[in-house]
């Protein structure tokens, strides 16, 4: 029987492993985190199960059945807990037909000490670490109450939290939506939601062709949804608008938005100040690369894990689903994992799946060319605006130290900067640098903001441990 290991546990993550169970093989699907589900089918946590998650989730019994599945099957081992650090390529092994990777685990509660180490193989893996969102920079933007929309999100549906009693949600995408409505149902007042694309943006990415979003129907209603719940609740959705400031004694008081032209560069005069106490801000995602990118991946000029039809990517056994190869949302992520998860057990694709999976991408084509980010963004930015908040390196002195050495290779100006060097390891300000210094990571694969050989930080005591053989060598 052949073995399946898969990365990630969200909608890619679950699909994958039971379609590669029901082809045949023995799966192991592992997560960083404490349940299954990923960002779509965040939740309370185990042991504080809430009966209000069916009405608080889209497609939930589709989670409870792929959960149902994935427990109660002696053919799949479900490790929560357990972050993958590291991921070992091995050439050799690869050459003689062997593992094509190899994961390097740490399972236990997240930056614990002692956590159960293991280093897992299989006949072939799958990849679905997902993506996180992304965030532009703004003044002010470093005070506490400002939130990424997506850290606001989780908040409220994985602990119920209210990230304030007054907010508003900007950025760009469909999902400033559904991250309103979370923040309601967790009893936050949200004034406002901003798009910052404008009306003909929107128009060039939703209307032409409009048959070929009948595949997709269903989350043009679940769209349709959250409108209907702002609408009752009369918070304003507003085009073409952005945050550009926020301001406050100690944390956020009130923002300041502005229109904005096509180029999303503010129009002078139209700025407006709302007091708020919460800000909670996305401009689209940015895809989790850092595993592939280890396992030798081949990543394509729109920084996406190139696959073929078979979910496939360069290095032989390893196949990726999800948000790591586009943005297309949880139906998106679902059929890639399904035919991921069949193809690497040797299984065919169902031609329904391979046709779905068309609209999907169609989807994901829409959803750049309607909310992709602009360039005309920067203008809101002044020389003391922090761009790297972890390092709290600000616009003028990247910009500055980008003239000064006329370097254009980003690790020389993280080195002059230090921005991109701290805690979250540029996954927040990575993409961001790269633009305003003009580096051009597509030229080398090792000089992104993307490469992290240390997928997760690690105790330095671990690390000593592989001095020892770990426990456990196989999926
Ligand atoms: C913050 C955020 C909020 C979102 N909210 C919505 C929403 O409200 N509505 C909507 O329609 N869409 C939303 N989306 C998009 C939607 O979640 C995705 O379309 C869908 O979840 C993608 O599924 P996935 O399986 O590719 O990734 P994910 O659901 O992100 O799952 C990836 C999983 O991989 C795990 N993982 C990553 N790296 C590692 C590692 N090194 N070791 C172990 N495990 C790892 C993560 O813990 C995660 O559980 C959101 C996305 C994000 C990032």
């Amino acid at each position: 029987m052949s073995s399946v290991l898969v990365i990630g546990a969200g909608p890619a993550g679950l699909a994958a492993a039971v379609a590669a169970r029901d082809a045949g093989a023995r799966v192991t699907l592992l997560d960083s985190g404490d349940g299954l589900g990923g960002q779509y089918w965040r939740h309370l946590p185990p042991q504080r199960p809430s009966r209000r998650e069916a009405r608080l989730h889209h497609g939930w019994s589709a989670f409870e059945r792929l959960q149902g599945r994935v427990r109660g099957d002696d053919g799949i081992e479900v490790l929560t807990e357990a972050q993958v650090w590291a991921i070992e390529t091995a050439a050799a092994a690869r050459s003689a037909g062997g593992p094509a990777i190899a994961a390097r685990v740490l399972i236990g509660p997240s930056d614990a000490a002692g956590r159960e180490s293991r280093r897992l193989t299989a006949d072939a893996v799958v990849l679905a670490p997902g993506a996180h969102d992304r965030t532009l920079p703004f003044p002010g933007w470093h005070l506490p109450g400002v939130f990424s929309a997506g850290a606001a999100q989780a908040l409220a549906k994985g602990e119920r939290i209210a990230v304030g009693r007054k907010a508003v949600v900007a950025g760009a995408g469909p999902f400033l939506l559904p991250v309103a409505q979370s923040l309601t149902s967790a009893g936050t007042d949200v004034i406002g939601v901003y798009e910052a694309s404008r009306l003909p943006t929107l128009a060039r990415g939703w209307l032409p062709h409009p048959q070929r979003l009948l595949r997709t129907a269903h989350k043009g209603l679940e769209l349709a949804g959250y409108a209907a719940h702002h609408l009752a609740r009369r918070v304003p959705y507003r085009l073409g608008r952005a945050v550009v400031e926020a301001r406050g004694d100690g944390r956020v008081e009130e923002v300041v938005t502005a229109r904005l032209d096509a180029d999303w560069a503010p129009i002078p005069g139209t700025e407006r100040t709302v007091a708020v106490d919460a800000v909670c801000v996305s401009h689209g995602f940015t895809p989790r690369l850092e595993l592939p990118i280890a396992a030798g991946c081949a990543i394509g000029p729109d920084r996406f894990v190139l696959v073929d039809a078979d979910q496939r990517t360069s290095v032989g056994g390893v196949y990726a689903a999800g948000e790591i190869t586009g943005i297309g949302g949880v139906d998106a992520a679902l059929v890639e994992g399904r035919i991921a998860g069949r193809r690497a057990a040797g299984g065919e694709a169902p031609r329904a799946d391979l046709r779905l999976r068309r609209a999907t991408t169609d989807l994901a084509r829409r959803i750049e060319t309607a909310h992709g980010i602009r360039s005309g963004w920067t203008s809101w930015l002044r020389g003391d605006t922090v761009v790297c908040r972890c390092e709290e390196v600000p616009y003028g002195r990247l910009r500055a130290a980008a003239a000064a050495t006329e370097q254009t290779a980003l690790r020389s100006l993280k080195l002059t900067t230090r921005a991109g060097l701290g805690i979250c390891q540029a996954r927040m300000c990575g993409r961001t640098v790269e633009e305003l210094t003009g580096a051009d990571p597509s030229r080398s694969a090792t000089d992104t903001s993307d490469r992290r050989p240390l997928a997760a930080p690690i105790r330095l005591g671990d690390l000593a441990e592989l001095a020892t053989p770990p426990n456990g060598d196989s999926a």
